[in-house]
């Protein structure tokens, strides 16, 4: 269940395949100046790691850039709080469970959370990534935590979308009526698969009784996005943000 595109970011994070700036450390340093030639580029580029005198002060590491950078505090007590919502437990702030995702340093009590689970971090993680490789380029703009979960939270609801599209073909919806083709062309899944697979304890989204679909990931629990039943007929899905 956890979609392509975090299943290769997942990958590439697992691998250190990534071009963080650590990696462009000169070996062997000689000297000061040698040093300071590389700071810019191998530290973290975050205002909050800058130093009094506007040095760089962070060599951005995997564990920095993902977990420890100050900057990402927020967004990752909001991911832990989601998922302390959604199975009474929170990960620690580990970067081998979190970047590396290290069963052994922590997984889900409930081994069948474990891609919702992977779904969560890896949608945070690749929100950071595309923040921060924004932020690196020339001129590039700082970002906030709360950009992080906006993204993040809009990535989920997106893959919630496009399941509840799946489901709505196997409940019959004409395919003629769906206008994604990314849903069109996977396999479908069933109405109980689909609130199997998202809507646990209501954390991120849950079936009304009427049939419509709330995703409230977004905002943290608030309902934010009402999705049409299938008897419903077809409603712009796209009318909220
Ligand atoms: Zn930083």
């Amino acid at each position: 269940m956890v979609p392509r595109v975090l299943a290769y970011f997942g990958w590439q994070l697992m691998h250190a395949a990534l071009p963080l700036g650590a990696e462009r450390v000169p070996f062997p340093l000689s000297g000061s100046d040698r040093l300071a030639l590389y700071l810019e580029d191998t530290s973290c580029s975050a205002a909050a790691c800058f130093s009094e005198r506007g040095l760089p002060s962070s060599l951005e590491t995997y564990t920095h850039a993902f977990v420890t950078c100050p900057t990402l505090a927020p967004a990752w007590a909001w991911a832990r709080a989601r998922w302390q919502a959604l199975a009474s437990e929170q990960p620690p702030l580990d970067a081998r469970a979190l970047v590396a995702g290290d069963h052994t340093a922590w997984a889900p009590a409930d081994r069948s959370l474990w891609p919702l689970w992977a779904v969560l971090r890896l949608s945070v993680l690749r929100a950071i990534w595309v923040l921060r490789c924004a932020r690196r380029a020339p001129g590039g703009p700082q970002f906030t935590a709360a950009a992080v979960v906006a993204s993040a939270a809009c990535s989920i609801a997106h893959f919630i979308r496009t399941d509840w599209l799946r489901a709505r073909v196997a409940d019959g919806t004409p395919l003629a009526h769906i206008d994604s083709s990314d849903a069109a062309t996977r396999p479908a899944l069933t109405r109980a698969e689909f609130i199997a697979r998202w809507c646990r304890r209501s954390a991120l989204a849950h079936v009304r009784a009427d049939g419509t679909l709330v995703i409230s990931v977004r905002h943290g629990g608030a309902a934010a996005f009402v999705a049409a039943a299938p008897a419903d007929g077809i409603v712009p899905m796209d009318t909220e943000d």
